[in-house]
């Protein structure tokens, strides 16, 4: 018996919710709650109607608002709790869970709404609490991070004594068809990208200038792209769990086209997070019609307003081509105490993901593996009480179910690592 709480409706949380529910062996009851209940509703009738799953709860939750949290939580209460919301919800949605002695899962880690930065400082102070009340956090269990992170525990428990050079690499070689489209939430994705580029190297930090760093790498059935080097939040946990490693890099590709984009709103200042006032038609509250030609001073904050201009990425699955592949390549003294290369990888195509839950792939590569954490945790293999990255457990059944659950992995063994 697995009773699950799914927070948010979005790309990430439709396909979560699929694969929750194609898996009614491990969660029975399935619970889905958003800010905005319709699309709870809409996703709950289309997850029933493409899996057969009866019965899926909703309900709208403000996952700001801990009170708010306590009282769903305390009412239905789950077994876990998988946030889908946005990272700003992480510690809120937290705080909740060891009000109401529930587990927690989550796919990104906790940013200030007023301050585009992220580390895990923040999730990582709640160890004590969820250990004292016997309580697991999973964090960061969705590709990258999550699946990168596993795939380099399975390295080290398999191949490496010890793993020495660690490089993410992350392409999308998907078309979608729109000038310019961002794979997930485009306020979240695009505070990230145009961040500083920061990398672990003997054993401290290395800052780049956004974007500064770049080079040809290439991919499995993709061929060679421009890769970027970016902060990204797995390196930081990776770096402690592995001690061994010298230099840890993330990357990922970006077309010319997305770039050109992203510079321009940049230099138009759309990309920024803070208030600014504009002067706004007055419309009757009533009515929704405009008051004569009265205008209001508004506060708005620039990149959530390009977020609801820009194509929404859950509805890019239609009509987008080709695949993603994101893997770990990895080089240190393996087993036989000699010196190797391991690349680990898997390919989806944004295709079989559309047709399999009405989303493209990059919703997909996250959704698949927050569902696997949740039945990793119910399934009594991965409970640990207190607040861990996904590296801290056995990586061994997580890699079986991603075979099984649509993100087939492979393996290459001392091959040219290109970095
Ligand atoms: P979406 O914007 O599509 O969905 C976010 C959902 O959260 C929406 O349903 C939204 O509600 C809801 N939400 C936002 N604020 C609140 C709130 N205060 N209370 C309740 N619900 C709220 O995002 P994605 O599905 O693309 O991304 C979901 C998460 O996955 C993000 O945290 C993202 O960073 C993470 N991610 C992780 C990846 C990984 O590999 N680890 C890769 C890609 C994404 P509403 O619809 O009303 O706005």
């Amino acid at each position: 018996m697995g009773k699950v709480l799914i927070i948010g409706a979005g790309g990430v949380a439709t396909v979560a919710a699929h694969k929750i529910a194609q898996n009614a062996d491990v969660f029975t009851d399935i619970m889905i709650a958003s800010r905005t209940k319709a699309k709870c509703d809409r996703l709950a009738a289309a997850v029933e109607r493409a899996t057969g799953f009866k019965g899926i709860k909703t309900a709208q939750v403000d996952a700001d608002e801990v009170q708010q949290l306590v009282e769903l939580l305390s009412s239905y209460k789950p077994d876990i709790v998988v946030n889908l919301a946005l990272p700003y919800q992480d510690l809120t949605i937290m705080e909740a869970c060891l009000q109401t002695g529930c587990n927690y899962l989550d796919t990104a880690n906790y940013e200030p709404k007023d301050e585009a930065h992220f580390e895990y400082s923040w999730q990582w102070a709640y160890r004590e609490r969820f250990e004292k009340a016997g309580l697991t956090a999973i964090l960061g269990c969705g590709f990258d991070p999550g699946v990168t992170s596993i795939f380099t525990a399975y390295a080290a428990k398999h191949h490496f004594k010890e793993i020495q050079y660690l490089d993410i690499v992350d392409c999308n070689a998907g078309d979608h068809h729109k000038a310019f489209a961002t794979n997930f939430n485009p306020e979240i994705n695009i505070r990230e990208i145009t961040q500083k580029g920061l990398y672990w190297e003997n054993g401290k930090w290395v800052e780049t200038e956004p974007l500064e760093i770049h080079k040809d790498l290439t991919y499995p059935e993709i061929g060679p792209r421009d890769s970027y080097l970016l902060h990204h939040e797995e390196i930081e946990s990776l770096v402690i769990n592995y001690p061994t490693i010298k230099r840890a890099r993330f990357w990922m590709t970006f077309g010319q086209q997305y770039l050109k984009h992203l510079e321009v709103i940049q230099n138009i200042g759309m990309s920024r997070i803070d208030e600014i006032e504009y002067e706004a038609p007055l419309a009757d509250p009533s009515t929704c019609q405009l008051v004569n030609s009265s205008t209001v001073k508004v506060k708005i904050v620039p990149l959530q307003f390009l977020k609801a201009v820009l194509p929404n990425p859950q509805d890019l699955g239609e009509n987008y081509e080709g695949q993603t592949s994101i893997g770990c390549r990895i080089r240190g003294i393996g087993n036989d105490g000699k010196e190797h290369t391991y690349y680990v990888y898997n390919n989806c195509s944004h295709r079989a993901a559309y047709e399999e839950t009405g989303m493209q792939g990059v919703s997909y590569t996250t959704g698949v593996p927050a569902m696997i954490g949740a039945m990793m945790f119910l399934t009594g293999k991965w409970v640990k009480p207190g607040v861990h990255n996904v590296e801290e457990f056995d990586p061994d059944p997580f890699m079986e179910q991603l075979n099984s659950q649509g993100l087939p992995w492979h393996e290459l063994h001392d091959v040219d690592l290109e970095l």
